[in-house]
């Protein structure tokens, strides 16, 4: 009898060994991931290695979400939530026309001037990154399932880091990854895994233009969708977006 209890425990401990397995494997690629981030940056990478380095931790990471692949995308008839609770595509900067991919290059810092994502923009005359309707945050939601693969919470007005606190989520479904930026607040970690609508953090004005008095209190919202090779490009959302479940 004895015998057949320490079986089972063996057999639990190995299930639980398992079930934990991903989260670990997932924190582990986001730190890389996160590191990846920060040496494009700092330009310490040239451009074709930070490439191939990206294209192995995706590759792995495609792999080690294979779990919650099968887990959340049966069917996928999921749909987008719009990333805004309460708000809507009307508040998309420049009815869509804010998005411009010409020049984009996720691995080459020194080329900027592309805006391969939409900002939507909050009421917030007086930039306290308190919606002026409501006297409250304004969450941010995550449109889609996925895992979070990097994050930033600690931005500071000294740093000339333009995203500020940001999101990374990694959709296993549509195999891309989604990047919110500008938060005030972040709720969640890498690893985690969430569901769409899940609130991941609130609006704010970190980051480098963001902070500005010039720049309105916005969402900056990209979606980069994996070649097979996982080279990353950047898919216009605004049909994503103006067709979205809007929660209130
Ligand atoms: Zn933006």
């Amino acid at each position: 009898m004895q015998k057949f209890n320490i079986i089972i425990i063996l057999i639990l401990g190995l299930l639980a060994a398992r079930s934990d397995a991903p989260r670990e494997q997932l924190v582990t690629l986001g730190q890389a991931f996160q590191n990846l981030n920060t040496q494009i940056r700092e330009q310490t990478l040239s451009p074709d290695s930070a490439q191939m380095r990206f294209q192995a931790i995706l590759k792995e990471l495609r792999e080690v979400s294979e779990p919650y692949r099968q887990q959340i995308c049966q069917g996928d008839s999921i749909g987008f939530v719009f990333p805004l609770r309460d708000y809507d595509a009307d508040q998309i900067g420049g009815s869509g026309s804010g998005f411009r991919p010409f020049g984009f290059n996720l691995f080459d810092h020194s080329v900027q001037g592309s805006h391969p994502a939409h900002d939507i923009f909050i009421y917030d005359r007086n930039q306290d990154s308190i919606d002026d309707q409501t006297d409250k945050p304004v969450d941010v939601l995550a449109m889609r399932p996925g895992v979070v693969v990097a994050t930033e919470a600690n931005w500071t007005p000294e740093s000339s880091y333009r995203g500020g606190n940001f999101v990374w989520i990694y959709d296993p479904c549509l195999d891309g990854l989604f990047y919110y930026a500008h938060h005030s607040q972040v709720m969640v970690q890498t690893g985690d895994q969430v569901v769409a609508g899940q609130k991941i953090a609130e609006v704010g004005r970190t980051g480098f233009n963001a902070a500005k008095a010039r720049s309105g209190t916005h969402l900056h919202l990209m979606y980069l969708q994996l070649t097979p090779e996982a080279v990353p490009v950047p898919i216009n959302t605004y049909d994503w977006l103006a067709a979205a479940t809007i929660l209130r």
